[in-house]
């Protein structure tokens, strides 16, 4: 039921955004990839979706700080597969410090990538979606969405505001057949987690296996790492008839970790 619809999946050249894009193209979803990286690299991303799933897929550098470049994209995947259906708002930034050493330059990009960005992706994406009658709006946050963390002060407000900001787009589509959800992962074996579990194997003097059991056992009950695949399949569920009045929901796949 998905066949020939077309998502944006923002930064979705690494990690749960790329596992996000892979599983919509194994359900017939045209692909616009997003995000940075090296240009072969990408391509082979964008070719290999296309000969792996039989969809089109195409790839646009829109740097997710930048309001008209994200206008920009929406425009491009309108005039590319014909409408944008559904918008995965994904790319996000890490930085870790206490909030008197928190540089200004990062809680600014912070901000600006993983929730002005969900902001604006929202803006130019609705009036498509409204037109068209039919539009998934998927966020995701975090489990920093709904707890904190010490030393990630703009990444939780970042996230907290992502639920937030969730909800009043579930509200305002609530009579139309939009809907707006987040998703809320815990621990996922990524780019962004690897830097912090070599951080924490260099800080306490560990190797880095050990520092994934002890990052996982300090958050995540489960001890296990959500995985991209798992985040991908729910976002395909919430593309379905049957979630069709789910709205304004965050949805931790945390391993538990939410529920203490
Ligand atoms: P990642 O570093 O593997 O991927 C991030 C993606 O975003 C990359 O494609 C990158 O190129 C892109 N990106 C970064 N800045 C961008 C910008 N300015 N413009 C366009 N693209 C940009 O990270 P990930 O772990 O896959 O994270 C994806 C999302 O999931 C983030 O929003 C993150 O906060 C969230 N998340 C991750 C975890 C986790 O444990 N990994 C847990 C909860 C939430």
């Amino acid at each position: 039921m998905l066949k020939g619809k077309s998502a944006v999946v923002t930064g979705s050249t690494s990690g749960i955004g790329l596992g996000i894009a892979r599983v919509l193209a194994s359900k017939g979803v045209n692909i616009m990839l997003n995000g940075f990286g090296d240009a072969a690299e990408i391509e082979k991303i964008r070719s290999g979706l296309e000969s792996e799933f039989g969809v089109r897929a195409a790839y646009n550098a829109a740097d997710i700080s930048k309001p008209s470049a994200i206008k920009e994209m929406i425009d491009t995947t309108v005039e590319t597969f014909g409408s944008i259906d559904v918008l995965v708002s994904n790319a996000g930034i890490q930085f870790t410090a206490a909030i008197e050493d928190f540089p200004e330059d990062k809680w600014n990009a912070i901000i600006a990538i993983n929730l002005s960005g969900v902001f604006w992706g929202m803006h130019y994406a609705l009036p498509y979606m409204k037109k068209q009658g039919w539009g998934r709006l998927i966020n995701i946050a975090s489990a920093h969405g709904l707890v904190a963390s010490p030393n990630k002060s703009a990444y939780v407000a970042a996230k907290h505001g992502v639920v937030g900001l969730t909800k009043v787009a579930a509200l305002e589509t609530a009579e139309l057949d939009i809907t707006a959800n987040a998703i809320c992962p815990g621990w996922v074996l990524t780019p962004l987690v690897e830097k912090q579990i070599k951080d924490m194997a260099a800080k306490d003097g560990i190797s880095e296996k050990d520092a994934e059991l002890k990052l996982l056992s300090e958050k995540q009950p489960s001890k296990k790492f959500t995985t991209p695949e798992e985040l991908g399949e729910l976002a395909a569920f919430l593309c379905t008839d049957a979630a069709a009045q789910m709205t304004g929901v965050p949805l931790p796949m945390d391993g538990g970790w939410t529920a203490q």
